[in-house]
């Protein structure tokens, strides 16, 4: 049993700030993302959870009790690194006893033999007891150093970047795996990871982390559709989401935005919060699948672009569009055919647009939601 909590944590590096005040619980046997770019302080805080690394300000406790002297070895926590070093000269068998015969642990040999079995079967390794990490493939030994940190039953089970080194396809059926295998991981987990597929998809909670800072702490969906600010927009989905910066006009009695050269207009409950924010400016948001196009003109919602660009990327497209002076990414399907700088006509959905204040950039709202 592990409830974890962080209770303003600070952790410096001579002049790098690298936690910044840090609160954050997580529950017993949670399966929690932490997400982020490079260099954002994920490993530092697992490294502080596991107690390899002192914070100098604020506490962690375990179910309540302070961790801040305890050894890293009583804290009965595991951690995956994204280089998952396996013993080159041992076997799969012996890689994955290592920890529990350890001068520290040194466990009987049958309750060895038990707990190599049941992490083993588990990962679906077990006819490969008697390889050489050599002789198994990237993901065989990814998965051998997955169970070797499960083995003892660790209450608290830390993954940093597990899949970073795994190509795309192996990535992809690794994460499926890793999501069905949550429940029998029987720990409160924290994954890391600087990949949106993987946090949108394996976590219960997700936590953005940047320059040291938590931003938002949210499920998937909250993360997608209501960003706490534009940083973390920008950080989900793919392509990128287009951010707009534009004037609020005043047209007659309506009020619009601009947006590829041509006046949108807002919907009223966005108004609202604009107007009593009294804010002249708006970075407006639309993801590229909130985006129409059409090879020929529509009807005057249709805003007029050449195509600039159209990358593959697995089972769609990246169109980029430029109109007048900005570039516009939208998805298109992987079958489309459009010779570049042709003429081509987008439409936005402003139903599906979000708002940020300009100068802050925090998410002010999203119709619709
Ligand atoms: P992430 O895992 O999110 O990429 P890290 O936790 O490794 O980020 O690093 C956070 C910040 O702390 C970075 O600016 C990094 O350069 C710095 N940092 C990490 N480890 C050390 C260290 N041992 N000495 C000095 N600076 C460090
Ligand atoms: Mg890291």
């Amino acid at each position: 049993m592990a409830n974890i909590r962080l209770k303003n944590v600070t952790k410096n590096y001579k002049n790098v700030n690298a936690l910044n005040q840090i609160n954050l619980e997580i529950k017993d046997k949670e399966f929690f993302v932490l997400f982020g770019p490079a260099g954002a302080g994920k490993t530092t805080m697992l490294k502080v959870i596991a107690g390899i690394e002192l914070h100098q300000m604020g506490d962690v406790e375990f179910d309540g009790k302070n961790m801040n002297l305890v050894e890293p070895a009583d804290r009965n926590v595991s951690m995956v690194f994204e280089n998952y070093a396996l013993y080159p000269h041992m076997t799969v068998y012996d890689n994955i006893a290592s920890p529990m015969r350890s001068p520290l642990y040194k466990e009987k040999e049958e309750y060895i033999k038990k707990e190599v079995h049941r992490v083993s079967s588990m990962m679906g390794i077990d006819h490969l007891l008697d390889r050489l990490p050599r002789q198994c493939s990237n993901g065989q030994r990814q998965r051998v150093a997955l169970g070797r940190a499960l083995v003892r039953k660790p209450r608290v089970f830390l993954m940093d970047e597990p899949l970073a080194h795994l190509d795309a396809k192996l990535k992809n059926l690794m994460r499926t795996e890793l999501k069905g295998m949550q429940q029998e991981f029987d720990a409160t987990t924290i994954y890391v990871t600087h990949d949106y597929l993987e946090a949108l998809s394996l976590g219960d909670r997700i936590g953005i982390i940047n320059e040291g800072q938590l931003i938002q702490i949210a499920t998937g969906d909250e993360v997608y559709y209501s960003p706490a600010n534009e940083f973390v927009a920008k950080l989900v989905g793919e392509p990128e989401i287009n951010i707009f910066k534009s004037e609020i006009v005043k047209c007659d009695d309506t009020y619009k935005v601009l947006l590829g050269g041509e006046l949108q207009p807002v919907e009223e409950d966005v108004l609202k919060v604009l107007l009593e924010k009294d804010l002249d400016y708006v970075d407006v948001g639309i993801r590229g699948n909130n985006i129409e196009f059409s090879l020929e003109k529509g009807d005057d919602s249709f805003v007029e672009g050449s195509v600039y660009s159209l990358e593959p990327i697995g089972n769609k497209s990246i169109l980029i569009v430029k109109v007048e002076e900005e570039l516009i990414r939208l998805i298109a399907p992987n079958d489309l055919q459009v010779e570049l700088d042709s003429k081509i006509f987008i439409k936005f959905d402003m139903k599906n647009a979000m708002y940020f204040e300009h100068k802050s950039k925090e998410f002010i709202t999203r119709h619709n939601i």
